[in-house]
C-alpha cells in the first residue's frame, strides 16, 4: 500500500523538525517547499519510494568551527563559524556567506535549503549550500575584518574547492571580504584557485554584473510578472528596504526602466525621498561610506528619516524587500493591499512571512518569491565561475544580457510549472515545484547517496 501524499509530506517535515526542534526559519522554509510540491510528489511515486523527500530535508554535511581572532585591542575574541552543503545533485556546493551576529544553525539551514531550490532554477549546474557566522563587523575595523576572515578561512579552506563548494557573499560579506579570504584560501592552499569563491574583484577574477545581479534580476523578475498582465514597470512608485547591494542595484534598475523608488532603510530606520531616490548619494553613504541611513536625509530637503515605524506603511504599487528574513508580516501586506500595491519581488531571502504572502495571494496582488526573484545573484555567481574554468572574462554588456536571458528563463519554468501542477499565476507553487523536480531528477538517477 503507498502511504498517502500528505503522509508523505508531514513524515518529511516531522523527521525535519525531529533533528532540529529549535530551528523555526528551516521549519518555516521546509514547510513552505513541502505544502507547494504537494501536487508533483502525487503524480511520482518513484520518488517517494527513492526517499528523496526524507533525504532532500536533511543536509549531506554540516560543519561548525571555532574562529579565534584579536581585536584592536589585544583581546581574544571567539565567534562560531558555520559551512551547511546542503545538496550537491545538480553541481558543487554552492551559496554565500553571511556575517551577522543573528546568525544560528537555523538560519544557515533555512538559507541552504532555499538555495538548493534557487540554485536549480538557474538551470547552471550548482548545488545548494549556506554558510557564515555570528561575527558583527558593524563598527569593527579594517584589520578586525581581515583577522576575522582569516581565520575563519583557515578552517573553512579544508572543505572548499572550485569542484567542491564555493561560497560566496551575503549579508554582511561584500567585496572587501572576499578579498580577504580569498587571500588566506591562496595561502594555505598555495594555488591560485580562482573558482573557489564567486564575487571576487574585477581584476582579479571575478565577474561583470555579479555585484549589480541580485538587484537587476529582482526587477527584471517583477517586469516579467507585469508583462504577462500587459502592464510593466514604467512610472510605477516602488517601495524597497534595505541598504545593501541588492536594495542599491534594484532601486538603479528600477530607475532605468522608469520608475520611481522612494525608500530605502537599515537596521536604524527607513527614509522617505518623494522626489524618487539620489542613487549617486545613497551608494556614497552605503557603499563607500559605511554611514546610517539617516545620513541620506540629513544631506537630502526632500526626505525624511524615520526611526521608528515601518517602511511599508509608505504607499507604492511595487515593493522590494531587499533586507532580512520576516522583516514583513500579514499587519504590513494589509497596509500595502490597503495601498493599491500590484505587485511584490523578494530581492531577500524569505522576507515574507507566510501570512503576509496569503495576503498577497487573496488580495490577487503578483508575489515572486525570493528563490525566484533573487536568483539573478548566484546566476551570475555561476557566470563567474564558468569564465574562470574558461580563464575568460566577458564584458559587462554580454553578462548583463545573460541575467535577463536567465532572469526571464526561470520566470518561464515557475509560471508553466505553476500552471501544470493546477496553480496559475502561484510563483510560490511554481518556483518550488520547477526547482524541487530537477533536483530530484537528479537524486533519482544518482541512486541513494
Ligand atoms: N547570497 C546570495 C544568495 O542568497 C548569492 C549566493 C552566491 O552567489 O553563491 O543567493
Amino acid at each position: 500500500v503507498h502511504p498517502s501524499t500528505s503522509t508523505v509530506l508531514s513524515d518529511a517535515y516531522d523527521a525535519a523538525v525531529a533533528r532540529g526542534p529549535m530551528e523555526s526559519e528551516f521549519h518555516q522554509a521546509v514547510s513552505e517547499v513541502l505544502e507547494s510540491i504537494a501536487p508533483v510528489v502525487a503524480g511520482h511515486p518513484e520518488y517517494v519510494e527513492a526517499g528523496i523527500l526524507e533525504r532532500l530535508v536533511e543536509p549531506e554535511r554540516q560543519i561548525m568551527f571555532r574562529v579565534p581572532w584579536v581585536d584592536d585591542d589585544g583581546a581574544a575574541r571567539v565567534n562560531r563559524g558555520y559551512r551547511v552543503q546542503f545538496n550537491s545533485a545538480l553541481g558543487p556546493f554552492k551559496g554565500g556567506l553571511r556575517f551577522h551576529p543573528s546568525v544560528n544553525l537555523s538560519i544557515m539551514k533555512f538559507l541552504g535549503f532555499e538555495q538548493v531550490f534557487k540554485n536549480a532554477l538557474t538551470g547552471q549546474g550548482i548545488g545548494g549550500a549556506k554558510g557564515g557566522s555570528d561575527f558583527d563587523p558593524h563598527g569593527r575595523s579594517d584589520a578586525e575584518v581581515m583577522r576575522f576572515c582569516q581565520s575563519f578561512m583557515t578552517e573553512l579552506y579544508r572543505h572548499i574547492g572550485d569542484q567542491t563548494d564555493v561560497p560566496a557573499g551575503d549579508i554582511g560579506v561584500g567585496g572587501r571580504e572576499i578579498g580577504y579570504l580569498f587571500g588566506q584560501y591562496r595561502r594555505m592552499t598555495n594555488a591560485h584557485q580562482s573558482g573557489v569563491l564567486t564575487g571576487k574583484g574585477i581584476g582579479w577574477g571575478g565577474a561583470q554584473v555579479r555585484t549589480e545581479a541580485t538587484g537587476y534580476g529582482a526587477v527584471y523578475f517583477l517586469q516579467e510578472m507585469l508583462d504577462v498582465r500587459g502592464d510593466s514597470v514604467e512610472g510605477k512608485t516602488a517601495i524597497v528596504s534595505g541598504s545593501g547591494n541588492v536594495a542599491i542595484y534594484a532601486i538603479e534598475k528600477l530607475q532605468q526602466l522608469g520608475a520611481k523608488p522612494i525608500t530605502a532603510s537599515d537596521s536604524s530606520g527607513f527614509i522617505v525621498d518623494e522626489a524618487g531616490i539620489d542613487l549617486d548619494l545613497l551608494k556614497e553613504l552605503k557603499e563607500a561610506g559605511r554611514e546610517r541611513i539617516s545620513a541620506y536625509a540629513r544631506r537630502r530637503p526632500s526626505a525624511r528619516f524615520v526611526s521608528s515605524g515601518r517602511v511599508w506603511e509608505v504607499p507604492g504599487q511595487l515593493v522590494i524587500p531587499c533586507a532580512t528574513q520576516n522583516e514583513l508580516g500579514s499587519d504590513d501586506a494589509a497596509a500595502l493591499v490597503r495601498h493599491g500595491v500590484i505587485a511584490v519581488a523578494e530581492g531577500a531571502n524569505m522576507p515574507c512571512t507566510p501570512d503576509a504572502v496569503e495576503a498577497f495571494a487573496q488580495a490577487g496582488v503578483l508575489f515572486a518569491p525570493g528563490k525566484a526573484a533573487n536568483a539573478g545573484g548566484v546566476a551570475v555567481s555561476a557566470l563567474e565561475m564558468a569564465q574562470n574554468a574558461a580563464r575568460e572574462h566577458w564584458s559587462f554588456e554580454e553578462s548583463e544580457l545573460r541575467l535577463r536571458g536567465i532572469m526571464a528563463d526561470i520566470h518561464a519554468a515557475a509560471f508553466a510549472a505553476a500552471e501544470r501542477y493546477g496553480h496559475p499565476g502561484d510563483y510560490v507553487v511554481g518556483a518550488n515545484a520547477a526547482g524541487f523536480v530537477r533536483v530530484a531528477d537528479a537524486m533519482l538517477a544518482q541512486g541513494l547517496v
